[in-house]
């Protein structure tokens, strides 16, 4: 009996020894999820992953990838990348699954699931053959000498674990070199001679934050104060090189950090500079995306290293302005942000707006930039926020940025967001008599708050007037909340500016109505438009409305090559030798000149020369404090 029961046991394991293998594997909400990146099997551009779990006690689990990623206020479907879905048993069979939408798979049989495995395709080289692709700092390339890690992407979460910490390994050729935003626990060589980098991460969240890059970058490290700085650069033609740039990103951010003062921030941030290659399948959408301690930055490589320095340090400055807020001072549903179904909070004009006001206050306070530099960016925002509607409440907007009419307002947070900041920062300067300002606003809920603590959405308002006056109620009541546009006059006034009509310096492809090329209407050609009136340089130049634009500088204009002729022009710089050639009436004209500063008529904000003594304390104390 003894036997016969000991060989049935045996038998039992034998065909069961899948039982006997999860029997020993932990309960799933009591251990890390491992998630593998295999960059050494990649086919038709798709990294192959596999997430494996603990033991599940439960016959359904809902596993997700994210519709919605923090940053981008728009829907990405991260799920529609994923490619033959297989949930794997612990005997190696496919478990039935159903897709409930694009981005959410119901597992069955989840006792029994092992591990999931499927392929993720890359974004970067179907953004202009698809629709609603991820935006390129939120997207994701996968190429021989390029990997761009966004690791939403590639990595999900269970809908019961959402708080389980995760074991990444990532497989990688050791040619390749890396830079990640994650934390890297071990190194080691596999069985097939590649090696296996290990990270850890506390929580789906943290998956989210950091990204990674692979392949043939460049890195330069440097120290701003107490922070290490990470600058890894990919440029497909080598045009660019991490040391070419790292003296214009470490005097701006020495400059942030100084700005800052002492706030409780990062011990390391990475900037991952990805630079597209203008051709079909290159990525298109040109900015950032920021995380807690980093940024993807995509620009384009056929930049020159001046223009490349110049847009480094708009978008960096703004990206490093916010470990501030909201990586540090942020709401409840940023905290616990619903990959699937996001709530936003109201507060966009201080996520986005007091960002952006800092990353161009702080360089006029820190001497990067002179005051007329300064006031010529805030009429430039002044101007362009007359794009959006000013009747749009900015708390409304921002809790409804996912739909329309707001979604298409979103952009107006760079510009009235910016001044909204601004007009608080003079309030508050003229209410302390020059002693406090918005930043110091912000540093107050940064201390109380900070990274670990969110504030409640309804209640910041109410925090902020606390901190400072009545005025400030009043003017987030008319103006943030309320739909009544703002009298920026009434704010210069404040500080003893005044605003005139005068020569504001332009390019020579702009004017105050904008661009001064339009497409012909009936042919494709490109005619100069009624635009040109009001740029100095072509109108002097004797160039008007309606000339047909033949060639600049030998190369014939066609609809074909005009966005990199535009580019070009947008370059251009006084002093440089140009060669171009129109027609009027049928008839050929010339312009064989050296370029000067182009003007326009447009508002100008000047410092009037009578400014009273306290007046000048506000505007210096504004300005430089
Ligand atoms: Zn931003």
């Amino acid at each position: 009996m003894k036997k016969i029961i000991l060989l049935s046991l045996i038998s039992l394991i034998f065909n069961s020894c899948g039982t006997i293998r999860f029997s020993k594997e932990k309960d799933a909400k009591k251990t890390n999820i491992v998630s593998k990146l295999d960059l050494n099997n990649i086919v038709e551009d798709r990294i192959p992953v596999e997430i494996n779990p603990g033991k599940f006690n439960k016959d359904t689990v809902v596993y997700k990838m994210p519709r919605v990623v923090q940053g981008t206020y728009s829907i990405s479907n991260f799920g529609r990348f994923v490619k033959n879905f297989k949930p794997i048993s612990y005997s190696g069979k496919v478990l039935d699954f159903s897709s409930e939408d694009i981005n959410t798979w119901k597992i069955f049989n989840a006792n029994n699931l092992d591990k999931i495995i499927y392929e993720v395709e890359d974004t970067f080289d179907i953004e202009n053959s698809e629709d609603d692709i991820p935006f390129s700092p939120a997207g994701t390339n996968i190429e021989d000498d390029n990997f761009m890690l966004n690791l939403f992407a590639f990595i999900g979460y269970f809908k019961s674990l959402q708080n389980n910490s995760y074991e990444l390994i990532v497989s990688s050729n050791e040619d390749y070199k890396k830079s990640s935003a994650l934390k890297l626990v071990s190194q080691e060589s596999n069985t097939k001679g590649f090696i296996d980098s290990k990270y850890f991460a506390n929580r789906y969240f943290d998956i989210a934050d950091n990204p990674m890059m692979y392949g043939d970058l460049d890195v330069e490290e440097f120290m701003v104060e107490d922070i290490k700085i990470v600058l890894s650069v990919y440029s497909p033609n080598k045009n660019h090189t991490a040391k070419s740039l790292v003296k214009t990103v470490e005097k701006m951010m020495f400059a942030q950090k100084k700005y800052l003062g002492s706030i409780d921030s990062t011990s390391r941030y990475d900037i991952f500079l990805y630079l597209s290659d203008d051709k079909e399948d290159s990525p298109t959408g040109l900015g950032a995306l920021e995380h807690h301690n980093s940024t993807v930055v995509v620009l384009s490589d056929s930049f020159s290293e001046e223009m490349l320095a110049k847009s480094m340090i708009d978008i960096v400055a703004h990206e490093f302005f916010h470990i501030l807020t909201p990586l540090s001072v942020h709401s409840e549903d940023i905290h616990y942000f619903d990959y699937d179904k996001p709530t936003f909070s109201k507060h966009l004009w201080m996520y986005e707006g007091v960002v952006e006001y800092f990353a161009q206050h702080f360089q006029v306070n820190k001497n990067l930039i002179n005051k007329e530099e300064f006031y010529e960016v805030i009429m430039d925002k002044i101007r362009l926020s007359n794009r959006y509607d000013d009747f749009m409440s900015f708390t409304n907007m921002s809790e409804n940025v996912l739909d329309e009419p707001y979604a298409s307002n979103y952009y107006n947070v760079y510009q009235k967001g910016a001044l909204i900041g601004m007009c608080l920062d003079i309030i508050i300067r003229s209410e302390s008599n020059g002693e406090k300002g918005i930043l110091w606003v912000m540093k107050q809920l940064s201390n109380k708050y900070g990274k670990q603590k969110p504030f409640k959405d309804d209640l910041l308002f109410d925090e902020i007037i606390s901190l400072t006056y009545p005025s400030v109620k009043l003017f987030f009541e008319n103006h943030v909340q309320g739909n009544i546009p703002i009298n920026y006059n009434d704010f210069f006034e404040k500080v003893g500016l005044k605003v005139v009509e005068g020569n504001v310096k332009t390019n020579f492809m702009r004017s105050g109505g904008g661009l001064i090329f339009k497409a012909g209407e009936d042919n494709d050609k490109i005619y100069f438009g009624s635009n040109v009136a009001n740029n100095s340089f072509w109108s002097d130049q004797g160039v008007v409305n309606d000339d047909l634009l033949i060639s600049i500088d030998n190369v014939q204009v066609t609809m074909e090559n005009v966005n990199t002729i535009l580019r070009n022009i947008y370059e251009w710089e006084p002093g440089r030798d140009i060669y171009v050639v129109y027609e009027r009436d049928g008839e050929k004209r010339e312009i064989k000149t050296k370029l000067v500063q182009s003007y326009m008529k447009d508002k100008v904000i000047i410092e009037p020369s009578d400014l009273s003594d306290q007046k000048k304390i506000i505007l210096n104390s504004w300005l430089f404090n």
